[in-house]
């Protein structure tokens, strides 16, 4: 159904059109100039040396994982309050995802039960920066080093947000962003990898270009590749947003800000924390969580009630655990008790650069009527 505020929408200006127009005359349309711009603008921007543009951020969480060498017989640990792509990419290198459960004022993985679920076989950490949210990079690298653990950041959610002002994807020995349509900056579909070693760059690049090495020939294939490459017009338009991603960033905090003000007063919400010490969070999505009293069904009955009135509303995550394509794999039932309550009370509200005050109301209004009958 087409809603009238939906929950997320694109913000595409006449230069990104220009830019992927310019390259649809130049008949340049893959492997071009565009493709070396865009990752060294986003390396700039992250402040770090290599970076590779994918097809997708999950392609580029499978090529991190192959790169680094994670496989079979390998643990990983991952949270289940996020998007499946996580741990499906653990799964398609053959390793097993280990789900840990959530701090509930962050969403993110829990430092100490982190700890308590690391074994022998654990070779990662794949740490989610859920909703644009830095996760807890202190303890979190300080279990990785103690433990000699490889460190992924899932950073999808989470361009430009800091940590103790260092930008996320960087901390680790990987890092992968997306672009889909709803994330902060778009390029259709698209994905970047960030890596600390040039070799594992060097290694990425090769298996999103059919396991071309740099040097083999286009029929010569070194390693057991993928394509996952981004077109030039992908790349064009990602370039386009990225120089105007400050203004973007802000926008979205100030999105958050209106929401803020105008729900506060409920006492039947928990709203997202404006600002954390210590960190810059990248505004993802705005997430509200109904207090504890409140069940799936409930929640469900008002985000039916949003939906009804044309504002778009989501339950972001369902838990990844719960889902039937992981019952079947999870050798016993698992059981991740702040995971399982907080995701059943998230309504995720309409969120994007060019929602007006008007609109903003308009959602907090039918939100609190519906809570406050
Ligand atoms: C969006 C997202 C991805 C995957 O990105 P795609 O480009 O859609 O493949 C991976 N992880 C998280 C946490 C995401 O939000």
């Amino acid at each position: 159904m087409e809603m009238r505020i939906p929950l997320s929408s694109p913000d595409i200006d006449e230069d990104d059109i220009a830019g992927v127009v310019s390259v649809l005359r130049s008949s340049r349309l893959s492997l071009g100039p565009m493709l070396g711009s865009f990752e060294q603008a986003v390396a700039e921007y992250l402040g770090i040396t290599h970076a590779v543009a994918v097809s997708s951020g999950t392609a580029g969480l499978h090529l991190a994982l192959l790169a680094l060498g994670v496989g079979t017989g390998d643990e990983v640990i991952v949270p289940s309050f996020t998007f499946i792509a996580a741990a499906n990419a653990i799964r398609y290198v053959g390793a097993q995802p280990v789900f840990v459960d959530i701090d509930a004022s962050t969403l993110n993985l829990d430092p100490e039960r982190v700890e308590s679920s690391i074994t022998a076989r654990t070779r990662a950490l794949l740490i989610v920066h859920t909703f644009g949210v830095p996760a807890e990079m202190d303890s979190l690298m300080q279990l990785a080093k103690r433990h000699g653990l490889l460190v992924i950041e899932d950073a999808c959610e989470a361009i430009g947000a800091e940590y103790k002002g260092r930008r996320l994807g960087t901390f680790g020995d990987a890092g992968t962003f997306a672009f889909y349509p709803n994330k902060q900056i778009t390029t259709g579909e698209g994905g970047m990898v960030v890596a600390r070693d040039g070799d594992v760059a060097a290694s990425i690049r090769s298996l999103r270009n059919q396991g071309r090495r740099k040097g083999d020939s286009w029929f010569e294939h070194s390693d057991l590749g993928y394509n996952y490459r981004i077109s030039e017009m992908n790349c064009a338009l990602g370039l386009s947003q990225l120089k105007r991603i400050d203004k973007i960033l802000e926008r979205r905090a100030a999105v958050a800000e209106e929401y803020d003000v105008l729900l506060r007063g409920s006492s039947e919400l928990t709203l997202p924390p404006l600002s954390l010490p210590d960190r810059i969070i990248s505004w993802f999505v705005y997430v509200v969580r109904l207090n504890a009293r409140f069940s799936a069904a409930q929640r469900d009955v008002i985000r039916n009630s949003l939906v009804a009135n044309g504002i778009g509303c989501g339950r972001y995550f369902a838990p990844i655990h719960l889902q039937p394509s992981y019952r079947s794999i999870l050798l016993e039932k698992l059981h991740l008790p702040v995971t399982e309550s907080e995701a059943e009370r998230t309504l995720a509200l309409p969120f994007f650069n060019h929602l007006t005050k008007a609109q903003v109301m308009e959602v907090a209004e039918n939100l609190l009527g519906a809570l406050h009958p």
